[in-house]
Parts: C-alpha cells; structure tokens; sequence
C-alpha cells in the first residue's frame, strides 16, 4: 500500500504533469481553499489535540499557513525562472544561468506541535519547485492527521500528492522507499533514524530539529519589555515550540525584576489562575506530561508550578536557584516551565551557551548594542532576535532551520522554495569563436598568455 503510493506519486512526477506552473498554482490554490474552506474544523481538531484556542489555532497555524502559501503564489514565477549570473572572460562569448528543476518525488515527516504549518509549507515548497509530495502528519496530534487524512484526497491531485498516516511502522515503512528528498520536523533521535535511512539511497535530507534555545539578558535589557516578549513565547502552545525560549541566562543584578516582570505577564495573559484561561493551551500527551512534571523538582518554583494530570496542565512556570546540573537543564523542555540561571557578566553567558550543543534559537535582551552584537558574533545557533523571542523565524525573508545538533537546511519564502529544486548551472558557449589558446601544445608565451586568465 506505501510502496503502491510512493510509486504513484513517482509514476505522475514522470509524466511530467507537476511541472507546468499552472498545475503547481492550481494545487497551491487549493491548499488554501482546503484551509480556508475548513478553518473550522482545522481550529476543533487543533482544541482536542493541544488544548489550542481558535485565536492561536489561526495565528500560528492556519492563518500563518495561508499567508506562507499566498507569498509563494505570488513569487511563484520568479522563484523558479533561470537565474542570470555572470561569465567569467574565459567562457566568453557565452552566457551563465542557474535552472531550477524539481527533484522528483518529496517525502515529508511532520510533528504534532504545530501540525498544520509544519507539514503545509514545506509540502508547498515542495508543490512550487514542482516535486510530487508525499506528506505524513504525526500520530500525536491525531485529530489535525484523521482530518488532513480526509481532506488531502479531496483537495490535490491525487496521483501527485498524496497523505500517508499514521506512526513508528508507517514512517519506517515510508522511509525503506526512495525518494528524492526527505524533510523531516522533529527531534534529533528521529532525525538520526531518518538520515540513516536516507542514507541508504543517498538521499538529500532537511532536518529541522530542536534543542535546548537560550534566552540571555543583560543588566542593561528593558524588563518590562524583555519579560512580556520571553513570557509570551515561552507559554503559548504551552511552551510545546521548537524556538521557544528554553532557559534564561539572567544577570544577576536583574534576575529578581526580570521574574517580577514575567509574573505580571502571565497575570496580563492569563489571569490570576491560568488554567482557566481559555489562551492556555494543554500539554499533547500523557508521556509528554509526566516527563515535564518530573522537571519540576529542579531548582525552586517562583511562578506557578501547579498541575493537573487529567487536563494534561502544567502552569506557566519558572524556576530559580537552577543549577546547570538539575533535570531541567538536561533535555529540550518542549513545555512551559522556564528555568532561569544566573550569570555575572555576558562572557560567562557566552561561555555557557557555547559550552554545549548548537541551539535552534538565541535571544539576547540589551540596550547596549555592543552586548548584543557580541553574543550575537560569539555564539552560533539557527537564527536569532535580538530584544524579541520568535519573531525571526515568523518572516518569509529570513531562511528558518537549524546548524549542528538543532538540524541542516532551511525554509520559508523563497528558501522554502529553493530547498526542493535544484539550481542546476548551465553554461551556454558560442560556437562563433574558438580561442586556441587553451588547447594544446602549450607554447612558452600561450602559458603566459594564460597565466593571466588563471
Ligand atoms: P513527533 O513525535 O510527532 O515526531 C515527529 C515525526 O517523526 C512524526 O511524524 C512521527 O510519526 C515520526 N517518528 C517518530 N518516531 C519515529 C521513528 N522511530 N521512526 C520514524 N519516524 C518516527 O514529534 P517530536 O519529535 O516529539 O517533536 C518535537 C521535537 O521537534 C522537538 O525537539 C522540537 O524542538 C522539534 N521541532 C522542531 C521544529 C523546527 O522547525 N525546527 C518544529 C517543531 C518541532
């Protein structure tokens, strides 16, 4: 049955129907009109898998998605045109371009934490550069995949496009095919499962993976400011984001102010009990929570702390007095509890970070500029936002993925589009003129001639 689609899928990129731009805007469109016509049903699916209000399903799923899509519509035709670069004088007379062509059949893996965006955008990178896609939600977020299951069929050409469900022995299967390129969201552990399957056909991989993001503030940092912008992105989704902000490295001469600021945010977000909260979403499962409560022996709690294990709720929650040591600083945390260690000047932060793995995100809070450039040139991590938490992967302008252990390759906007095809180069030379000079039999003064050249 997987092998009958994958070779499906191949079947139609070989007839060449995926290519003309016509076919890939025709399934770009539809993609939105699938979203569109079933905004609803995406936001309930999106409620019973992670306790997501329709506010945040739109803003970061669905809504976010169909922004993505209209920007590729609209570049579609620049995007993927021969791109003119220059000729050096020895190709002369001749002209240089770069040709984008699809790679073939797509395959990508989704995770569950934002389960809409994560498996439509790269599936429409992949739709643009016209690839045949097959796509494969994650088990977890299983109300989102038992829609998508029933919608993709109805809204994409079949042959082409296709939706493969399920878990562990569905993926497996999925990844013993050939495909032309794999790319897969999720955690590193997977990542080395996928890359050694992939291995097997040499095929190319995107892994965007997640890791342990710090978020460094400076004595210098506006407070206020820094403790909205790190509450908000540590909590929405119930901290269950790949760039969330993991820990916080907090001078010491502001560490207290900066708790008493993310305090009155959460106050400001979701009230005096958040679990009442309409805006506070739930953890996705029970093996995810239990693993989460387990860290909350780390450190001290100084807001929030308090679960349910029926409603799958932890409560937007720091830690102090955390010790780099403690279970909250061994594994990415994926939930809302932040532990915030102190330091005493930004080199010893600097020092921290770079002592460990390569982070998916880096934020530095400072109204010294000098600060942020210097964490910003003295650390390496996927992307950043300085005095912000975020937002530089929300942009179609700035490349999103990881470096090291948080992944390789990127996407969104045209790099989302570039991922699939390949540039391929192509150097037209005329046949009105054949310089001999290159040829043999060298002469002393047809070197020298050429030694100017190269
Ligand atoms: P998950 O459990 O849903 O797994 C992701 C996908 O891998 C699913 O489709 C699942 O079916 C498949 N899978 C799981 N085990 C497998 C196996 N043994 N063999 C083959 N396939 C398998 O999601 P997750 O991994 O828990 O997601 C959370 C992680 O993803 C975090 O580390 C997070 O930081 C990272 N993440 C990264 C990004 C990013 O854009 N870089 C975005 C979201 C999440």
């Amino acid at each position: 049955m997987i092998s009958q689609v994958v070779a499906t899928a191949r079947a139609a990129f070989e007839s060449g129907k995926t290519r003309p731009l016509a076919w890939r805007k025709a399934q770009l469109s539809s993609m939105i009109k699938m979203l569109r016509d079933n905004a609803d049903e995406f936001s309930a699916a999106l409620k019973q898998d992670l306790g997501r209000g329709p506010e945040e399903a739109w803003l970061y799923d669905i809504g976010f998605s169909i922004t993505e899509i209209e920007l590729i519509i609209k570049n579609l035709k620049k995007w993927t045109e021969p791109r003119k670069v220059s000729t050096p004088l020895v190709s002369m007379p001749g002209s240089s371009h770069r040709i984008p062509q699809p790679l073939g059949v797509v395959l990508v893996i989704a995770p569950w934490n934002y389960p809409i965006q994560l498996l439509l955008i790269p599936v429409a990178g992949a739709i643009a550069a016209g690839n045949a896609v097959v796509m494969k939600p994650s088990e977890v977020s299983s109300a989102t995949s038992a829609l998508l299951g029933k919608l993709v069929p109805q809204y994409f050409d079949n042959e082409a496009i296709a939706i493969v469900e399920g878990a562990v022995p569905e993926t497996t299967q999925l990844l013993a095919e050939k495909f032309d390129h794999i790319f897969y969201t999720g955690n590193g552990t997977v990542g080395r499962v996928v890359m050694r399957a992939a291995a097997e056909n040499l095929t190319p991989v995107t892994l965007e993976l997640g890791g342990k993001s710090p978020t460094i503030v400076d004595k210098s940092a506006n407070l206020a400011i820094a403790g909205r912008r790190i509450a908000w992105a540590k909590y929405v989704n119930a901290g269950q984001t790949c760039v969330a902000p993991d820990y916080v490295l907090a001078h010491a001469d502001i560490a207290d102010k900066l708790v008493d600021e993310i305090r009155k945010s959460v106050n400001d977000f979701y009230g005096v009990d958040p679990q009442n909260s309409g805006d506070f979403a739930r953890i996705s499962s029970p093996r995810h929570f239990s693993r989460l409560k387990a860290m909350l022996t780390s450190g001290k709690v100084a807001i929030g702390g308090q679960t349910d294990e029926q409603q799958r709720y932890i409560a937007p929650t720091v830690l102090v007095d955390v010790t780099a040591s403690d279970p909250v600083m061994q594994e990415e945390i994926f939930g809302p509890i932040l532990p915030m260690l102190t330091v005493e000047s930004i080199d010893e932060a600097i020092s921290f970070v770079n002592a460990r793995p390569h982070p998916l995100a880096l934020y530095v809070f400072a109204e010294d500029q000098k600060v942020n450039d210097k964490v910003v040139s003295s650390t390496t991590s996927g992307g950043v936002t300085v005095n912000g938490t975020i937002f530089h992967m929300t942009g179609p302008f700035l490349p999103f993925g990881g470096v090291g252990e948080s992944g390789m390759g990127a996407y969104h906007g045209r790099a989302g589009v570039d991922t699939f095809q390949h540039l391929k180069p192509v150097l037209k030379r005329s046949t009105r003129v054949d310089a001999p000079l290159a040829y043999p039999p060298y002469t002393k003064r047809k070197f020298a001639i050429l030694k100017k050249f190269i």
